[in-house]
């Protein structure tokens, strides 16, 4: 009997397991943020035409890379990030998979410009399904631009799956606010078909969540801050009058990681029981620093999901913070006292 096995190409590897990490033009927007966060850039514009589907463009003026670094950070698990696996349960980096570039090389036409920090010249490389197309030096600021065009050019059942313009620029605004309200100490802008939609400078967390979600938060926020040894949540929730019908304005973070998390929204929902009516929805915006041990990140190839090792005890923490925060608005409270 003849043997059948073959391994695949490598450009073909690249194509199935990026289906895992790039979904659509908006996977991208979130792992060319991240990089330019993990690079220590303070200044991050992303780049949109034709709702990603044509061009997300990220420059950022971070660290910058090497000549062979320009080449490398293609290859599939190539990573400046972790070395070993005990660095998975330390990780303070956002990315640290080695996948996204590869990915996103394998089912794009990527165009890489970059300046080490401290290197007179840059590198400019051109990859198109997975091949290094031309590399060669140019004259670039300090710091990384990132173009990936034509997503899914070279796998066309895949780009008919993308939704409308409309839905895509959807994604493409959730995960830009995301990282934005993760990093209010960086700046951040979004430009979409030449016409900038959002410019964010670099400020507080309350002035990044009035920038982005509407100047009415700017006195309708209160503080969340709780600390104990095991974490330390802080943030602001929206005052009662705030609740809407709709939801969306809800954040968490863990460790400045974008999750979703049923559970934990639950323990808010929770603590604002009393004080909204039943069908609406309160804005928060939470982030929770937890030493990285007690989190395991590695669930999910985006990474939106997570897992504690206590979430008990996370989901008392983060409804006694929220609920300590609202007591001034606890009607019921003040009524029994009144009695
Ligand atoms: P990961 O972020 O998980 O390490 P990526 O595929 O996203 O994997 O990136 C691979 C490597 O390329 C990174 O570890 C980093 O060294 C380098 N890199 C990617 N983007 C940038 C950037 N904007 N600035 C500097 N280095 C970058
Ligand atoms: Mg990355």
């Amino acid at each position: 009997m003849a043997d059948i096995i073959n391994l695949l190409p490598d450009n073909i590897a690249n194509q199935i397991a990026a289906g895992e990490v790039i979904q659509r033009p908006a996977s991208a927007v979130k792992e060319l943020l991240e990089n330019a966060v993990d690079a220590g850039a303070t200044e991050i514009q992303l780049i949109i035409k034709d709702a990603g589907k044509e061009l997300v463009q990220v420059i950022d003026n971070g660290g910058g890379m090497s000549e062979t670094d320009a080449r490398m950070c293609f290859e599939r698990h190539a990573t400046s990030k972790i070395q070993s696996i005990e660095d998975l349960f330390q990780i303070t980096t956002m990315g640290f998979r080695g996948e996204a570039l590869a990915s996103i090389a394998a089912v794009s036409q990527v165009e890489l410009k970059t300046r080490k920090k401290g290197s007179e010249i840059g590198s400019y490389i051109e990859i198109d399904n997975s091949q290094v197309k031309k590399q060669e030096p140019c004259q670039t600021a300090e710091g990384t631009s990132i173009a990936m065009k034509n997503l899914f050019f070279n796998v066309p059942a895949r780009r008919n799956f993308l939704k409308s313009n409309t839905a895509e620029m959807r994604h493409i605004v959730d995960e830009f606010i995301r990282v934005a309200m993760a990093f209010p100490q960086l700046q951040f802008s979004l430009t979409s078909n030449n016409q900038q939609l959002f410019h964010l400078d670099k400020g507080s967390l309350k002035q990044r969540i009035v920038a982005i979600l509407g100047q009415h938060y700017n006195a309708r926020l209160v503080s969340v801050k709780e600390t104990t040894d095991y974490m330390n949540v802080y943030g602001f929730a929206g005052k009662p009058e705030t609740a809407k019908k709709t939801r969306g304005d809800q954040f968490f973070f863990v460790n400045n990681r974008y999750i979703k998390s049923p559970y934990l929204h639950h323990a808010v929902m929770s603590a604002f029981a009393d004080i909204i009516p039943a069908d609406s929805f309160p804005l928060y915006v939470l982030f929770i620093d937890v030493n990285p041990e007690h989190v395991d990140i590695n669930v999910h190839p985006t990474k939106q999901e997570i897992k504690f090792d206590d979430e008990k005890l996370m989901y008392a923490f983060v409804q006694s913070a929220v609920k300590h925060s609202l007591a001034q608005f606890n009607v019921t409270a003040t009524l029994d006292f009144d009695l």
